[in-house]
């Protein structure tokens, strides 16, 4: 692909309620920030148009840990604990298996795991992993046999979609009645972003294109089919680094940072940490 087609833009509407208009919020390294008008939700447009080669090329899902420390896998296996009252068929998938500590700490737990991931340096990891049944397929277009899976883990994935209304459908297509669906991504409406502005960490148009609230991201749940939506969130962070090194930005002083630690530890009690944690269950049981 030629230089000048990467970097080809393309406007798009609302990827949540299809709605065309929206408003700027901001321009950040060229790529414009804006809130839908009809229904809130926040992402970039226009985009790349190359933005899912790129993911396959050289995004960032396979960046992360050459190693995993014990606390790191104590952490996944305490999660672990989270999928098992869900556990009927043994099936569990993730979507954006990255480099698989997740899975593998599942597999070793007895479940039958599912990877999907189209990142090529992922890749490279993942088959390395005998345990994973692996599959390379985009988010939104993967076709799982319908209510095969007990749950689906998407893990810092659904920002780098093009459509995760599509990705949706297709996790509440595979997963039986009762099945879980566990997310991670980063909260638009955290006070990390509020005091950082569009210098946040997580603000980087190339590759987080959809950027969630806890009110948006429950109103995708809800219009894709699920119940008992819960979102918790967690952590305040004052950095301005992003895992791209050569993205590093500038320190600032932040009023905020002598309460640094205090805010950290008390933020998950409110809905303003930058971390969102979510779960919801298909209806059916
Ligand atoms: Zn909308």
């Amino acid at each position: 692909m030629m230089i000048s087609q990467l970097e080809t833009m393309i406007a798009v509407p609302c990827d949540l309620c299809r709605s065309p208009t929206h408003e700027a919020l901001f321009i950040k390294e060229g790529f414009r920030h804006v809130r839908c008008l009809n229904c809130g939700m926040v992402f970039v447009s226009p985009r790349l148009a190359a933005h899912r080669e790129i993911q396959r090329q050289s995004g960032t899902g396979a960046m992360g840990d050459d190693e995993l420390t014990p606390a790191q896998r104590r952490r996944l296996r305490r999660e672990l604990k989270l999928y098992e009252p869900f556990r009927k068929q043994n099936r569990l998938l993730e979507v954006g298996a990255g480099r698989g500590w997740f899975l593998e700490e599942a597999a070793q737990k007895g479940w039958e795991t599912w990877g999907l991931e189209i990142n090529s340096c992922a890749l490279h990891y993942l088959r390395k992993r005998r345990s994973i049944h692996l599959v390379v397929e985009a988010a939104e277009d993967f076709a799982a046999p319908p209510g095969s899976m007990d749950a689906v883990r998407m893990w810092d994935v659904i920002e780098h979609l093009q459509s995760p209304r599509a990705a949706l459908g297709r996790v509440y297509t595979a997963l039986r009645p009762g099945g879980l669906v566990h997310i991670s991504t980063t909260n638009f409406a955290s006070l990390s972003r509020w005091v950082n502005g569009p210098e946040w960490v997580y603000l980087n148009g190339s590759d987080h294109i959809h950027l969630f609230e806890p009110s948006t991201i429950t109103a995708l749940l809800r219009h894709s089919g699920f119940h008992l939506v819960r979102v918790r969130t967690r952590s305040f962070n004052l950095r301005k680094k992003l895992y791209h090194p050569e993205r590093e930005l500038p320190s600032s002083w932040s009023p905020l940072r002598p309460l640094r630690k205090i805010i950290d530890e008390t933020i998950r009690f409110t809905c303003y940490g930058h971390q969102m944690i979510v779960t919801a269950v298909k209806s059916g049981d």
